[in-house]
């Protein structure tokens, strides 16, 4: 027999922690599932943007400026130094220690709020149950009158370029380097690539950003784009626009794998070998596995859980928020 709660929110991540504290704030009896696990393998709340998203990237963005001003900017301040070393292992502990004390402030907020956490996987039944399989493997349902799907997004995958989680990776990998690699490419100036490509840049990497658009930061202001553009070159990292890579070859393992691009210009087809390989594409609503037949949510034709203006999924009680739904920075209207 599912157990009884006003509000299940499916996902931990910013559209679901939030949902989850402050329906239990209002006094709704609330439960929170989420399925992720943090580098020490055990559970770890708050989604893509704490574990492996916006928190790790700004850590790494800050420690590599520390790197960088240091060569150029300190002089400016008659401040020299000799023999400066850059730990990339004692780097990103710092980061995943951060990660570790954002992560575990959540669970402290689901304790303090009185939000029950379950740690598993949740797959929508009809009737607003959730089927929750737990990671020891045992299944729980819980029942809401009111369920929140807020189970955020993945990396899209490009099928010439599969992750391997070594030589081709995604931003879980991009955050994990061992090592400065001598040569990165990164596919795709989205603001996960250009954040990544400038932390490497930064420590030493040669790094070639790939665009299949023709425009830099296309989405944005146009005026902003363009002091970007600078601003990015100046940094030194290699934007090439127009470029649509086609093939992806991975030669050799460990530390002697190298990746061979094949991409097409304005002027042909040119090839790049690099040691490392970041796809940041884009990324799709993680919706795989979520819903069960005949619950009744739509997806539409961009992968999103279909919602009107007030995040209702047009099945009574089911709601959808953050990056599964309408995606963030979008108001009522768009
Ligand atoms: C490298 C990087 C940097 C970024 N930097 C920024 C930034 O600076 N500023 C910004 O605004 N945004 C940034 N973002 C985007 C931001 O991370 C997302 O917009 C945000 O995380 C979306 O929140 P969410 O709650 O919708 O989903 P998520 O944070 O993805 O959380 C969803 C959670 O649901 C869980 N889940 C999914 N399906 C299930 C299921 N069926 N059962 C149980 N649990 C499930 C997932 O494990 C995950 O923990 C960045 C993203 C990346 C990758």
């Amino acid at each position: 027999m599912a157990e009884q709660f006003d509000v299940v929110v499916i996902g931990a991540g910013p559209a679901g922690y939030h949902a989850a504290i402050r329906a239990a704030q209002l006094g709704l009896k609330t439960a929170c599932i989420d399925a992720a696990l943090g580098k020490d393998g055990k559970p770890a709340l708050g989604g893509t943007c704490l574990r492996v998203g916006c928190i790790p990237s700004k850590a790494l963005l800050d420690s590599s400026r520390q790197y960088w001003n240091m060569g150029h900017i300190f002089g400016d301040h008659g401040i020299s130094f000799k023999d400066a070393k850059m730990d990339v292992e004692a780097m990103v502990g710092r980061k995943d220690k951060i990660v570790k004390q954002f992560t575990g402030g959540i669970a402290m907020l689901f304790k303090a709020n009185k939000v029950a956490a379950y740690y598993g996987f949740g797959e929508l039944q009809k009737d607003n149950v959730v089927k929750v399989t737990q990671h020891d493997g045992s299944i729980v349902e819980l029942k809401g009158t009111n369920v929140i799907i807020a189970a955020g997004s993945d990396s899209i995958e490009l099928p010439f370029a599969r992750f391997d989680g070594e030589t081709i990776v995604d931003n879980v990998g991009g955050l994990d380097f061992t090592e400065v690699p001598k040569r990165l490419a990164v596919i795709g100036a989205g603001v996960i690539g250009l954040e990544l490509g400038s932390v490497w840049k930064r420590l030493g990497a040669e790094v070639t950003i790939l665009e299949a658009l023709p425009d830099f930061l296309a989405a944005a202001d146009a005026e902003v784009g363009k002091v970007a553009l600078k601003e990015f070159k100046k940094q030194g990292l290699d934007i090439k626009l127009g470029a649509k890579v086609s093939k992806a070859e991975v030669t050799g393992k460990g530390k002697k794998a190298e990746v061979a691009l094949t991409y097409t210009d304005g002027e042909g087809e040119k090839s790049l070998v690099v040691d490392k390989l970041l796809v940041a594409v884009g990324r799709r609503a993680a919706t795989k596995g979520l819903l069960a037949e005949g619950t009744g949510v739509k997806i539409n034709e961009r992968g999103q859980i279909e919602v009107d203006a007030h995040c209702h999924t047009g099945v009574n009680g089911v709601w959808a928020g953050g990056g599964c739904g309408r995606g963030p920075l979008r108001g009522p209207a768009g």
